[in-house]
């Protein structure tokens, strides 16, 4: 649905120039949530606004349904946008209007009549769960409030895409949640594509189905989240899965300081809730110690780490590791 080719966005700093997207490729499928994650600096906001063109692409092509929207003049690209909705991390409402006439704002522009304008707006403050905030100004509300107006204006035009560059990223951890959720729930009933961009592997892991790590301006892993929880390949993308498990004990065993053999193993959906490691000390003659664990709850599945110390006999260990991998456990020596 939105087909990014070959993309590249370089900018002129006085006699340098800074390449912030370098050469990007990405399908984005109708109806995903699709996360751009990446440490500040990384390019993930000039990816986001190269999608609507905010930033004019330096090179390559984007395809939104087919079309490209790269080749697209001024009045083609106004059209194209209406089906773009976006919102930001400071959620660029307008200080001097309402609620009301911020959402309605874009209906306005559209040339839509007093009493349909009313009937949108009244319907998307009920979506959004604002009606009682209709006649209040952005001063007057949370930043969970404001981002709601925000993405309520965002789906005045019915957009088929949602951008969010960082639309959860000024909210406290409780208000991010119900974002999130409604951010989900807007994509299930109006099958809605939403792009985000975030520092934060919580909003990764809370909502979005696929996910590209991008670094220095280059897209270094892509995955489905629950394959990249299972199974990170980068350093980078390591220290983000970890970054989210800051409250258990830290991971760096050294295998030295231990007799037996230590193992990393990392299971998804229902082996996460198997009571598989008790079976297996039924099973076979080893001694297991617990040295770490978690459980990952994202967004379609459950992932779960587990590093544990096998002692005994070799064969024995080794038979229980070809059980771990027969039922479905990925089973790494440390
Ligand atoms: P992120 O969103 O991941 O923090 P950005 O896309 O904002 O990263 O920036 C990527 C790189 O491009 C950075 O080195 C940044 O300084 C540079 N950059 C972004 N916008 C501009 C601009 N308008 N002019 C010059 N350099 C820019």
């Amino acid at each position: 649905m939105i087909k990014i080719q070959n993309l590249s966005k370089s900018f002129n700093n006085g006699n340098n120039k800074i390449w912030a997207v370098k050469d990007v490729n990405l399908q984005i499928n109708k109806g995903e949530i699709f996360g751009i994650i990446g440490l500040s600096g990384a390019g993930k906001s000039t990816l986001i606004r190269c999608i609507n063109r905010l930033e004019e692409p330096s090179e390559g092509k984007i395809f939104i349904e087919g079309s490209d929207i790269t080749s697209f003049d001024k009045k083609q690209l106004r059209n194209a946008r209406k089906n773009i909705g976006m919102i930001f991390q400071h959620f660029n409402l307008l200080f001097q209007k309402n609620v009301y006439k911020n959402i309605s704002f874009p209906l306005e522009l559209e040339g839509l009549s007093k009493k349909e304008i009313d009937s949108r707006v009244n319907t998307l403050l009920e979506y959004v769960e604002l009606s009682d905030k209709r006649d209040a100004y952005p001063s007057q509300l949370s930043g969970g409030q404001k981002q709601r107006v925000a993405i309520a204006r965002a789906l005045a035009n019915n957009p088929k895409i949602l951008l969010s560059d960082e639309g959860t990223s000024a909210l406290d951890p409780k208000t991010t949640k119900s974002i999130l959720d409604l951010l989900n729930k807007i994509r299930k009933e109006f099958n809605l594509t939403i792009v985000l961009i975030t520092h934060q592997m919580e909003v990764v892991k809370d909502i979005c189905d696929r996910v590209a790590i991008i670094e220095e301006g280059e897209i270094i892993e892509m995955n489905k989240v629950e394959e990249l929880f299972k199974n990170p390949k980068t350093h980078t993308a390591n220290a983000f899965i970890s970054g989210l498990k800051s409250d258990i004990p830290d991971e760096n065993f050294s295998p030295a300081e231990f007799e037996g053999t230590l193992i990393r193993l990392s299971f998804l959906g229902k082996s996460a809730k198997k009571p598989i490691v008790s079976q297996m000390v039924k099973k076979f003659d080893i001694d297991v110690n617990i040295l770490s664990g978690n459980i990952n709850e994202l967004i379609s599945t459950s992932v779960g780490h587990l590093i544990l110390e096998l002692s005994g006999q070799k064969d024995e260990i080794k038979k229980a590791m070809d059980y771990l991998n027969n039922e479905n456990v990925n089973v790494e020596v440390i």
